[in-house]
């Protein structure tokens, strides 16, 4: 079967979510299915990525900096948790180590600036699932199996630059993740894709508004023709509250279409609706 696995931010929370995620990536590429993986960022770092640019605009040097090394931390933890192998784990290290300077950059430049515009804010943005899913390439490398890294861009998801909400340009989009995704799929690599981003026609990180992951992944189902997108949740189903609100919410074990449209449009964060093209 041809398959698109997202992962969550709470499924990649630290390097034994990681792990066990990739285990069972190894598990559906052992029984002979054809696996693209999405990733969102680890955890909550795409809240901090957000309170990071305020701290910045604010000029709160203290914050921006202890932000940052918990970012720093949990991210090098998380390579060295998951990552077998000396060398590939230093590998992913260098890579790691590089992204976060990059990113102490460009918010030290927000913070000198006190000001952050839609693009920067995306490219802000854009850090968290480069480094989860970076970090999950490298382990699934380290478990044996060929994993090759792609951003939006490089998958094929080419957006308006409506920056923070920016829409793919559906029919080059879905052509070019057929011709990026598809050999891939046929030598046995998995492709691991960032969630969330996308690249302007001219080369500019965008993101596709908070939760895109999902939507990435649908677009990398629909471009490939996959026989199903699993979005891998801590959930054990769709519930009648927010678990992290309402406690003692329940699994629904039966619902109809209309009554999970009607459950998105109120803000299931479950089921995305997008308009008829
Ligand atoms: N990391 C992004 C967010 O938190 C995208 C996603 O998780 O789907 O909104
Ligand atoms: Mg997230």
């Amino acid at each position: 079967m041809r398959l698109v696995f997202k992962f969550g931010g709470t499924s990649l929370g630290d390097g034994e979510r990681i792990r066990n995620a990739c285990n069972i990536v190894r598990t559906y590429h052992r029984r002979g299915d054809k696996i693209v993986v999405v990733c969102s960022a680890m955890g909550d770092t795409t809240d901090i990525l957000l309170e990071l640019m305020e701290s910045a605009v604010r000029g709160e040097r203290g914050k921006l900096d202890d932000g940052l090394e918990r970012l720093r931390s949990a991210h090098i933890a998380a390579v060295e948790y998951a990552v077998d192998g000396d060398g590939l784990r230093n590998e992913a290290l260098t890579v790691i180590e590089k992204r976060l300077n990059d990113l102490t950059y460009i918010l030290s430049s927000i913070y000198f600036l006190r000001e952050v515009t839609p693009r920067s804010r995306d490219l802000v943005l854009s850090f968290g699932e480069r480094l989860s899913t970076w970090t999950f390439t490298c382990t699934l490398r380290g478990l044996g199996i060929a994993a090759k890294y792609l951003e939006g861009g490089d998958a094929g998801i080419i957006t308006d630059s409506d920056f923070g909400y920016a829409t793919p340009l559906m029919e080059e989009t879905l052509n070019n993740i057929k011709n990026t995704i598809l050999p891939l799929l046929s030598q046995g690599v998995v492709p691991v894709v960032t969630g969330f981003i996308g690249r302007s026609r001219d080369g500019a990180i965008t993101t596709l508004g908070r939760g895109g992951s999902d939507f990435t992944a649908t677009l990398l189902g629909s471009g490939i023709k996959a026989d199903e997108v699993v979005l891998w949740s801590d959930v054990d189903g769709l519930l009648t509250a927010d678990p992290k609100i309402v406690r003692d919410a329940k699994v629904i074990p039966q619902l109809s279409y209309e009554e999970a449209l009607e459950m998105a449009v109120f803000g299931l964060s479950l089921i995305h609706i997008s308009e008829p093209t």
